[in-house]
């Protein structure tokens, strides 16, 4: 059969990974094409590598919890290669507030404690935060709808661990406005601990997520292959044996024939058996308008969020005190335009070469979004005099990368869950068609390769049948 992939992100290039084994195992054969309107592979995934360093300029890591990353990753052969984060250090997470760097408590997990003796010894809540979170058990549950973060950990744990903790943690993940963010969507774990047991706080303390010394995120689940993220964009390339790439070449429509699918580009029009579309929720529902209307509908009304990822490298000698944690989060409360810092020579150190200190810092998102449209001499100068706020001094990077991510995010609103499932239930009804990608299950890593695994599925159980 003839496929084509659409679009050469990590959920498009692991279709064309999972289709070719499941066409391998079934002896069925496989002409892949890809399609793709940026000059490369990869998406939003870019390492550079440089002196001994390899910088991340987009995601650095996968999380681990969720196993299909990890096991695509063994798969291509880099089960040997993944790094963990930290060497022994804390990995714990700090907040810069009210013109202080203070630490996340030991054990708090994206909105409430795991631990309380580090919550309640914690100098970043006030008592009145601390003595709400306490009676949170009392907080009788939510109706079972879909809600926002904002609502929930409001409702849940009161004004000040939204403001100072969840806005910026889970803000951060999604660069978006919490108040838009569906719970359900994003993070249904905590939706099922109010279930479960009636209390996040006691189902928290029975369960405790993170290990020891972690604040934050779980920064003990995730990995990097210390050869680069970009190593999962060639491998995958490989394995898919793709019989043509055409890169710089974004494809414009999408028609239904006698056989298939009739994908047009600038090249001209060419007839496929069967199609996986990778392009993001709304350039699919530009294709799929005529196809389908209301599909084109629904896939068109999923939002994104920009955001800026600047990569600073300075000399360790020129850079001291630097925190003793691997984040720094700043609520939207304190008005800056950083949304967070990551210590990534901390993170992995393996990876940033010798004698180095690289610090990411992110812009933009939902609540900041003319940031990402700044020009590099702008950029420059906010971060320079936001992070002497920070760090306490001035100093200057020995090399800066700068990459925006425009409409990169998607941002699930309340009932994107149910959106999508009737997505996927209309999409059942289109022969030979699938869709992957960050919109529809998740927008981490994991997510994406699982997302692809899925449509690689569909597509060959509607070409066999
Ligand atoms: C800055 C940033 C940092 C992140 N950090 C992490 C992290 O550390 N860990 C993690 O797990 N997740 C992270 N994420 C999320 C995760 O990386 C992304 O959700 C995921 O990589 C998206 O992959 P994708 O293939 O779905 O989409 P993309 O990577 O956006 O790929 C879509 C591809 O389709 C192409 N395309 C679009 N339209 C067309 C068309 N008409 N024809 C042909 N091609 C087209 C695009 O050029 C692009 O190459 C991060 C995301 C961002 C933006």
């Amino acid at each position: 059969m003839k496929v084509a992939i659409v679009g050469a992100g990590i959920s498009g290039l692991s279709s064309a990974h999972y289709l070719k084994k499941l066409c391998l195992e079934g002896g069925v054969p496989l002409e892949l094409v890809l399609f793709e309107s940026s000059t490369h592979p990869g998406g939003v995934l870019d390492t550079v590598k440089k002196e001994g360093m390899v910088l991340e300029l987009g995601p650095d890591s996968f999380i681990t919890s969720k196993p299909w990353a990890l096991d695509l990753a063994k798969e291509l052969g880099l089960g040997d290669s993944l790094l963990g984060v930290g060497y022994g250090r804390g990995k714990n997470t700090f907040v810069y507030y009210g013109g202080k760097l203070l630490p996340l408590p030991e054990g708090f997990f994206l909105m409430a404690p795991s631990k309380l003796l580090p919550f309640l010894r914690s100098g970043l809540f006030s008592a009145g935060a601390k003595l709400r979170v306490l009676f949170e058990p009392l907080v009788p549950q939510g109706s079972g709808g879909d809600e926002s973060i904002r609502s929930f950990v409001e409702r849940r744990f009161g004004r000040e661990i939204f403001e100072k903790a969840a806005q910026p943690l889970l803000g951060g993940i999604y660069m978006a406005d919490p108040d838009k963010l569906s719970l359900s969507a994003t993070m249904p774990q905590f939706l099922e601990m109010e279930r479960r047991s009636g209390s996040v706080l006691w189902d928290l303390l029975r369960n405790p997520p993170t290990s020891r010394g972690e604040s934050g995120a779980r920064y003990g689940l995730f990995l990097t292959p210390a050869e680069g993220m970009s190593v999962i964009v060639e491998r995958l390339c490989r394995s898919a044996e793709f019989a043509r790439q055409d890169y710089k070449t974004p494809v414009l429509s999408l028609k239904k024939s006698e056989k298939g699918w009739v994908l047009g580009s600038d090249r001209g029009e060419e007839e496929f058996d069967a199609v996986i579309l990778s392009v993001g929720a709304g350039a699919a529902g530009l294709l799929l308008s005529d196809v389908d209307p209301q599909l084109g509908t629904s896939l068109s009304g999923v939002r994104y969020v920009s955001s800026a990822v600047v990569t600073l490298v300075f000399d360790e000698k020129d850079f001291r005190g630097l925190p003793e944690c691997l984040g720094i989060i700043i609520p939207s409360a304190e008005g800056m335009n950083l949304v967070a810092c990551s210590l990534y020579s901390r993170k992995f150190p393996g990876k940033s070469g010798r004698g180095k200190v690289v610090i990411r810092c992110f812009l933009g998102g939902e609540l900041n979004p003319d940031a990402v449209l700044w020009d590099e001499e702008e950029i420059k100068t906010v971060l320079r005099e936001e992070l002497a706020r920070i760090f306490g001094f001035d100093n200057h990077p020995a090399e800066i990368y700068i990459r925006r991510y425009k409409m990169s995010m998607p941002r699930f609103a309340l009932g994107h869950k149910e959106e999508i499932s009737g997505v996927m239930h209309r999409l059942s009804r289109h022969s030979g068609l699938a869709l992957c990608g960050a919109a529809y299950f998740g927008v981490g890593i994991p997510d994406c390769v699982h997302s692809g695994d899925l449509a690689a599925r569909k597509v060959y159980a509607d070409m066999v049948r």
